[in-house]
């Protein structure tokens, strides 16, 4: 008896019912020995762009699985129009920060270079392979684009204005964040500084932008990810779509 499907890969392949697929060889390894599974298990598998389908396994090597689109289990739908733009902390704090963003559903993730970050390499690959896994987990039918890391001062001068920036400012004196996220509907972006906090030149550019709102997430200090995840959540709540619509 094949196993029930609970296997949930991402593969950047066309989904077609009756077509072959290949996996990877670290997908391979991971079905294999990892999931133990065999010839006429069942996986899902999703690419972002076709829905989720399940698949037959139809053959079994260490390196080289291959397998065959059999139905669609759900049809594509896109999420939200919401990204988030981070400054990198240190490692685990921002691979918290990646899987927590997919989590909540962000469309894009981008890294921002500012005067306090203190991470020196941006590991973009790395933030798109745990994005990936993310996605594979929490049932998203795509997984975040991630950004080329930009410095601040270019993220905004090139910014397009009918996009709000909602840049979390934990001075006290931006708007309440369940006002400022209740106030707009449509495309936005979650900004959250580094541990270091933003420089008084940062603020001030952000502050002279059209586009940009100060947001408040109370009255104590968060940590970075911490405020990832806080104004992720609001955001989605009050903004959003976390209204039991079918996602
Ligand atoms: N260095 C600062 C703290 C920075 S916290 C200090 O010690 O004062 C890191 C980032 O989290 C900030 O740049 C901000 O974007 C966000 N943040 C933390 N607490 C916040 C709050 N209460 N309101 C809004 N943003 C907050």
């Amino acid at each position: 008896m094949s196993k029930t499907a609970k296997v949930r890969l991402f593969v950047d392949l066309p989904l077609i019912e009756g077509q072959p697929v290949t996996f990877a060889e670290e997908q391979s390894r991971y079905l294999v020995s990892v999931m133990r599974l065999t010839v006429n298990d069942e996986v899902l598998l999703f690419n972002g762009r076709d829905g989720e389908f399940a698949a037959v396994l139809t053959a079994v090597g260490k390196k080289n699985v291959q397998a065959e689109v059999c139905r669609q289990t759900r049809p594509f739908a896109a999420g939200e129009d919401i990204w988030l733009l981070f400054a990198p902390v240190k490692k685990d704090r921002t691979d918290y920060i990646i899987e927590k963003a997919t989590e909540l559903g962000v469309k894009k993730i981008i890294p921002v270079i500012t005067r306090h970050t203190i991470t020196d390499r941006v590991r973009t690959e790395r933030f798109a392979a745990q994005a990936a896994e993310a996605a594979e987990q929490s049932r998203r039918l795509d997984v975040p684009q991630i950004g080329e890391a930009i410095r601040l001062e270019t993220l905004l001068s090139g910014w397009e204005p009918d996009r709000r920036l909602f840049f979390m400012d934990e001075s006290g004196r931006g708007l309440p964040a369940r006002q400022a996220f209740a106030a707009y509907r449509g495309a936005s972006a979650v900004l959250v500084g580094p541990e270091g906090g933003f420089s008084d030149e940062e603020l001030a550019d952000l502050r002279s932008k059209p586009f940009a709102v100060a947001v408040s997430l109370g009255p104590l200090i968060l940590r970075a990810e911490t405020a990832v995840a806080a104004s992720l959540s609001l955001w989605q709540a009050v903004g959003g779509h976390w209204d039991g619509e079918e996602k």
